[in-house]
């Protein structure tokens, strides 16, 4: 439908008294300004109706001649939201004509059926938009937020101009569809997939590789003619991790203007990682690939998704995100092209089991003709064990060196850090794990913020007790946080106690001040329990190295001998292992014509292609960088 069509939709079916003084897209949906909102508010099947009709999201906003004056509006928001539902927040967006409400209780501000919500509109002409403010406070969701507000007009340009983009008409029948690995095949980082059709042309997740130096080898192969920034439609990131959003901000940097589609929580976090990866590389005196504008630049152009939300993102994709279980907001990302020609399903990285912070990844789709799977453990040893098991060698092994030494345990700031965390916290409550001082240091109390603002997004019990029991396991009483640098030391010094600390493959961060002052003494142990990229500090350690050059904050070269202890507990990971991979292709309903490997060392990606050939019957591909599969 074009853009006259929908306009002459929608006027035909609203009564004229409503006022309707603009209709303009906004990104992938339809805005429609009027002098009366309360009445389509009220009537919420006026627009349900055309919603259905033009099959495009609508939302209703006011014109904004109607809107009553902010410290006015604020006072109304006060008197209609009933005092228990604890106001923490009132911010008024003048370009989109919208108030949020950040509460401590959600459902009482919202009222019975959405009653506050109207009378809000009714009296005061502002869309009322209620967030829970998170139990522990996030600095980087409030400056997003901010930031948005800063702004609001050039954001309502970048979504108008988007939204004329994925509604123009077409060239060409839908067809042509084809795959390019520009990064993140046959091997683990820098993961980039180009999509392209006749017409159009998607960039899936935009990583780098940590542990490489040399650009060819660290970043996507983004310097190839199949890739024309000028033709990008958009760019679909699954999930926060560096590997698959670190390289995002340099599209910006070389003049992407484009929309960026991810879930609500990946929108926070993929800018605290890069604004970190932008730190990290500041500290070690190494040139950064983009700059902090490039990041803000990212805040911009983002368009942040529920699960199972549809969502037009060209005249010939539609998107939808499912839960994919690795890290909190993971997504597969689920596109469907033509209408009923094709559909791809990418994983991303994905958990098809138990954690104690997420539900096991969605497995049921409308339909899949193509299935892009990862494949980090999907060598045929890459059989971890239990859940359960792993937890009982965690906690043996914690409970061994916890009674002479100290463990310290390097995660990355999001996912594994929460989920050792949880794990923690539920052993030493329940009397298995010798209570010992928790110290956390890194991004992790930052992440963590972000994961209580998004509740809905945990697994069903962390989000009933953070709802319903008003118990916050985040909060527990053995955490402490460490903020000043100087703790380290009596840290250090002191008694046995667990120390979790960022970076996850000791690449930097606060892990390395750590290993440094502890590495010497054999009583204590480093505990691996996240996948360690080729490369790194994290995975020589593991293959045996018994001296470790770092340097100081003078920059003197310093030498450290390890003589600690080094283990790794394999089972927390937050990728699915090799039976999850099998049984995945296995579940996956309904069933793919064929299936893409990738995100796994080579050998890996073969193994489990040959596996899944031979007991699925299924045709795949193991495509190298650069190598293009034609799907349709
Ligand atoms: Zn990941």
């Amino acid at each position: 439908m074009s853009y006259v069509e929908i306009r002459e939709a929608i006027l035909q079916k609203i009564p004229e008294d409503i006022g309707i003084t603009r209709i303009e897209f906004e990104g992938p949906r339809v805005a429609i300004y009027t002098k009366r909102p309360e009445v389509l508010v009220e009537q919420g099947f006026i627009v349900a109706d055309i919603a259905r009709l033009i099959k495009k999201r609508i939302v209703v906003r006011s014109d904004p001649s109607v809107r009553l004056d902010e410290a006015l509006a604020e006072r109304e928001v006060r008197a209609i939201v009933p005092e228990e539902a604890g106001i923490t927040q009132i911010v008024f967006d003048p370009t989109l004509g919208e108030v949020t409400i950040e509460v401590k209780k959600p459902g009482l501000a919202i009222g019975k059926g959405g009653a506050n919500l109207q009378e809000i509109v009714k009296r005061t002409r502002w869309n009322p938009i209620i967030i829970r403010s998170p139990p522990i406070s996030s600095t980087t969701i409030k400056q997003i937020r901010n930031y948005l507000y800063s702004r609001s007009k050039e954001r309502e340009r970048f979504l108008r101009e988007t939204g004329e983009k994925i509604f123009r008409s077409t060239l060409s029948t839908p067809g042509d569809i084809r795959v390019t690995a520009l990064g993140g095949s046959r091997e683990v980082g820098r993961s980039a997939f180009l999509l392209r059709t006749r017409e159009s042309c998607v960039l899936l997740d935009c990583g780098i590789n940590p542990g490489m130096g040399n650009p060819l080898n660290c970043f996507p192969r983004i310097d190839v003619e199949e890739f024309d920034l000028d033709l990008l439609d958009a760019v679909v990131i699954s999930h926060a991790h560096l590997d698959h959003c670190g390289f995002l901000p340099f599209l910006y940097k070389y003049g992407y203007r484009g929309p960026v589609y991810c879930s609500l929580p990946t929108a926070s976090l993929m800018i605290l990682i890069q604004s970190d990866y932008l730190e990290v590389m500041h500290k070690e005196g190494r040139m950064a690939p983009y700059s902090p504008e490039d990041i803000r630049s990212v805040i911009t152009h983002t368009i942040p998704l529920r699960y199972g939300e549809v969502t037009d993102i060209s005249p010939d994709i539609r998107l939808t995100l499912h839960n994919a279980g690795h890290i909190l907001g993971s997504s597969i990302i689920h596109l469907h092209v033509g209408k009923g020609l094709y559909n791809i399903v990418y994983t991303g990285d994905f958990k098809y089991g138990y954690t104690s912070l997420l539900e096991p990844a969605a497995s049921q789709f409308p339909r899949v003709e193509t299935l892009i799977m990862e494949s980090t453990y999907g060598g045929s040893k890459d059989v971890m064990p239990s859940r359960s098991e792993t937890e009982r060698r965690f906690v043996n092994l914690c409970n061994h060196v916890l009674k002479r030494g100290k463990v310290l345990i390097p995660v990355p700031a999001v996912g594994r850090a929460q989920e050792i965390m949880m794990v923690i916290n539920n052993h030493m409550r329940r009397g298995d794990l010798v209570e010992v001082p928790v110290y956390i240091e890194g991004m992790i109390t930052e992440a963590t913020g972000i994961h209580t603002a998004y509740p809905s997004f945990l697994s069903k019990e962390i989000r009933n007790r953070i709802l319903h029991e008003g118990q916050n396991p985040f909060e527990s009483e053995y955490f402490t946080t460490v903020k000043q640098p100087d703790l380290r030391e009596e840290i250090v010094e002191g008694g046995p106690c667990i120390i979790i600390a960022t970076s996850g493959m000791m690449e930097g961060g606060p892990v390395i001040e750590y290993f440094k002052r502890l590495a010497q003494d054999e009583k204590n142990a480093l505990v691996f329990v996240s996948y360690q990229v080729n490369g790194t500090l994290g995975r020589r350690l593991q293959s045996g190295l018994t001296q470790v050059q770092t340097f100081n904050s003078e920059g003197k070269m310093e030498i450290t001998e390890v003589r600690m202890q080094i283990h790794t507990i394999e089972g927390f990971s937050g990728h699915s292992d090799r039976k999850q991979l099998l049984s995945y292709v296995r579940r996956i309903s309904p069933k793919p014509r064929n299936v893409i490997i990738c995100h796994g060392e080579e050998e890996k990606c073969n193994e489990l292609a040959k596996a899944i050939s031979r007991h699925h019957k299924l045709p795949t591909w193991t495509p190298d960088i650069l190598e293009t599969v034609r799907l349709l």
